[in-house]
């Protein structure tokens, strides 16, 4: 029940627990960390514990079944940040002045808020600046950076890192039977984030790196093939996040095993055979490497992505020696 229901994050959870208990609620937290590593289930926990009947979050009295169906009249969660205009905004600003129907506090969710129109800072400024005592704000944000100051300032702000490579493998040994090899390049793939972890154990997309590389390390060159890898892995933002920040870990094997001919600090296990010989030029590796990071960043802005990936791999494929 609770946080019991949530891998790792010991401190974290421990010091949300200890304010609840002292009664020294904020009127909003930040909770900052790399996606997927469970920052939204913490809070979507602790508002049960919040509204708990039992006071532990036990889900299962009347109140924590609607904050989990999401059907809680004082629980209003936002996920899709960038569509929030100056009505919306407005509304949202009016409707939590008023006091809550159900419980004794309204719990007000707030996933990706870096991506926050301005119109919706606003509002939210005003209602930090002036709170009134029942409302307690949860802002969820990969990027502590893009939050405004005068925002952050305002906020009880926690930090999440991410999981341990064995909270993040008992997790998925846990869910599903997969064999030893599977689990722990799972694992490695995952990168503590539980998001990524799922990601990659769909078989589809676990083997489409395997024709990433084919295209990229490979002896043709077809723009056919370009553009047919780039649409797939520029599918959603989260396809494109997902395969690029792959690439980026077996450029790292290889530059791992041009540097020190170690094969136990993989991330790509199943791709060993790829590694063998010293055949990967150290220029292109580097090159490669900031290719993508650059690529990684500027997709962050609404910019065309199947284009920007397209001109990643040619790139790559282009410095090949
Ligand atoms: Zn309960």
């Amino acid at each position: 029940m609770g946080f019991d229901n949530v891998i790792g994050h010991k401190k974290q959870k421990a010091f949300l627990y200890s304010t609840l208990e002292k009664g020294r609620l904020p009127h909003a937290f930040l909770f900052t960390g790399p996606d997927g590593v469970g920052k939204k289930k913490v809070a979507l926990e602790f508002i049960k514990m919040i509204f708990c009947e039992n006071g532990d979050g036990c889900g299962r009295c009347r109140p924590c079944l609607k904050v989990e169906h999401k059907n809680h009249p004082d629980f209003i969660s936002i996920e899709n940040t960038q569509s929030i205009g100056i009505d919306e905004s407005r509304m949202i600003s009016r409707e939590i002045q008023k006091p809550p129907f159900e419980a004794n506090m309204r719990a007000i969710l707030i996933d990706d808020a870096h991506n926050m129109t301005p119109e919706a800072y606003n509002a939210l400024l005003k209602t930090l600046e002036e709170p009134p005592p029942f409302n307690i704000f949860f802002l969820i944000s990969q990027s502590e950076k893009e939050i405004p100051l005068t925002i952050r300032s305002r906020c009880g702000r926690v930090a999440f890192g991410p999981l341990s490579s064995s909270e993040i493998r008992d997790f998925f040994q846990g869910i599903q039977s997969i064999g030893e090899e599977k689990a722990q390049l799972i694992t490695y793939l995952a990168q503590g984030s539980i998001g990524s972890g799922f990601f990659w154990m769909d078989v589809d997309n676990l083997s489409f790196r395997h024709r990433i590389i084919e295209l990229i390390t490979g002896k043709k060159r077809s723009f056919l093939q370009v553009t047919s890898i780039a649409e797939r892995i520029t599918r959603s933002q989260k396809d494109t996040n997902m395969f690029l920040s792959f690439m980026l870990t077996f450029f790292r094997d290889l530059y791992l095993i041009r540097e020190s001919r170690r094969t136990n600090d993989l991330i790509n296990i199943d791709m060993r055979g790829l590694f063998d010989g010293d055949y990967r030029d150290y220029k292109w590796i580097i090159n490669s490497i900031n290719k993508i990071q650059e690529t990684l960043s500027i997709l962050k802005y609404n910019i065309n992505r199947l284009l920007s990936v397209e001109t990643l791999l040619l790139n790559i494929m282009e410095h090949r020696v």
